[in-house]
């Protein structure tokens, strides 16, 4: 069967680009060197039959209803909203930091009124605000920037905060209120039959084929499309031409605790202080099984291995400028993804990215642009039993 447009990788990006395609009537064949669909979002049960995130925890969120509809097509949604609490000074606190962390950690009974006192008294100003370190004592201080920030952030990238980019911190923005939930989006759901199902369903379309196990560049001689849409790393694409760009790592130790109801609170607790690892996630609060024992996972960050993260600073955004001209110029090509763009995306972000690759690579191979209209009605959103 001849294949229009190949696509490189089986995650959220590249499932999603397949998908809009096939709708169309293209041909379309996704390939990904893992032996299973669903990139780093793919879960499965483990030996004791709970199901756990092999490549670390995944919790859906977006302000997006365009994003939240079309993944709505492919499964239902159990609501859940994430929280997280930090290990610090012998007891666990709210994460991001609220006016209730603040209290705990120093004595006080500041409120709504008063906690934006507490910042402007402590906080350090910068200008410009650059750098990680910039953007969280600017806005708090330098206490509470070493109690939270400065070695977790050590830790996860093997950097310090002022040698990375304002937007990795800024992820976790301290609040003047008492919400203590990890994402405020508007749409916070898990899929409810997991994300290896909410994959298949995406996958499976008479005009979509999937080939795991298959490794781009082993192949790539023999692999013959109009259009290839790759969601792998943009460096490896040119064979590292440019050298190497830098992606983070992780080493996941995963655990099961037999006749365990419970091992913490809240679906993640952060260590920014001790131990080698950064946080520990127990998966039945995310996913809301029932089960006798639970499992949990551990993770280690490391620069060898799967790249997990796109590195942000501004050397590794010049690097990545290089490469992405020489992807500019590739017009039987489209890259899209985390990996493939360099962006610190979110699943949500994915998946807008990869509904915009999908609308240019139409363009390309001289189609109109779809008007959205994929081949299923889009459900409209509702809050539970979907
Ligand atoms: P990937 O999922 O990385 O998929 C790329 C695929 O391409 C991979 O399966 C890979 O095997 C394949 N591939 C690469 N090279 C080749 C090749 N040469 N040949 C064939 N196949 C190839 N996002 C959230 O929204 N919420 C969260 O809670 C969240 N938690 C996260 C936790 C961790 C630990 C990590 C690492 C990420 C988290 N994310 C989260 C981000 C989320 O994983 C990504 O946004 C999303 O999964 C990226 O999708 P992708 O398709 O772009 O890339
Ligand atoms: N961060 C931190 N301490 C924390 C949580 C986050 O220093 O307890 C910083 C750290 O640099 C981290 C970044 O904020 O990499 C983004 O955190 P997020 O939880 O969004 O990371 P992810 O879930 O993507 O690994």
């Amino acid at each position: 069967m001849k294949t229009d447009v190949l696509v490189v990788g089986a995650g959220f990006s590249g499932a999603v680009v397949a998908r809009q395609l096939a709708a169309q009537g293209l041909q379309v064949l996704v390939i990904d060197k893992r032996t299973h669909i669903g990139g780093n979002a793919h879960d499965r049960t483990d030996a004791h039959g709970v199901l756990v995130h092999p490549y670390g925890p995944h919790i859906f969120h977006t302000n997006s209803l365009r994003i939240f509809d079309f993944l709505s097509q492919f499964t239902a949604w159990r609501p859940y909203e994430h929280r997280v609490l930090a290990s610090v000074d012998g007891q666990l606190v709210p994460l991001p930091i609220n006016i209730d962390t603040v209290n705990r950690l120093y004595g006080l009974d500041l409120d709504e009124t008063t906690i934006q006192d507490f910042f402007d008294r402590v906080r350090e100003p910068r200008d410009p605000v650059a750098t990680s370190e910039d953007v969280v004592v600017n806005a708090v201080g330098r206490d509470l920037y070493e109690t939270f920030f400065r070695n977790y952030t050590r830790k996860q990238w093997g950097l310090d905060p002022s040698e990375l980019s304002a937007s990795v911190a800024a992820r976790v923005p301290a609040r003047t209120n008492h919400d203590d939930r990890y994402f405020t989006d508007r749409y916070q759901y898990m899929p409810r039959d997991g994300y290896t199902a909410l994959f298949e369903r995406m996958l499976s379309h008479p005009n979509i084929r999937v080939e795991v196990g298959m490794d781009f560049f082993r192949h790539r001689g023999r692999l013959k499309a109009r259009h290839i849409a790759y969601t792998g790393p943009v460096d490896a694409f040119f064979d590292h031409c440019h050298g190497r760009l830098p992606y983070r790592s992780l080493r996941f130790e995963h655990e099961h605790l037999p006749d365990t109801p419970r091992f913490q609170p809240v679906g993640a607790v952060n260590y920014p202080n001790e131990h080698a690892f950064t946080r520990i996630t127990e998966f039945r609060h995310i996913t809301g099984q029932a089960h006798s024992g639970t499992s949990i996972v551990r993770e280690y960050p490391q620069d060898e291995g799967d790249p997990y993260y796109p590195v942000p600073r501004p050397e590794n955004e010049r690097l990545f400028k290089r490469y992405d001209a020489l992807a500019r110029q590739e017009h039987d090509a489209t890259f899209v993804g985390r990996l493939a763009q360099y962006r610190y995306y979110n699943m949500d972000q994915c998946v807008g990215a990869a509904l915009k690759a999908a609308e240019y690579v139409l363009a390309a191979l001289g189609r109109d642009a779809m008007d959205t209209a994929p081949d299923a009605p889009v459900q409209p959103a509702a809050a539970s039993g979907m």
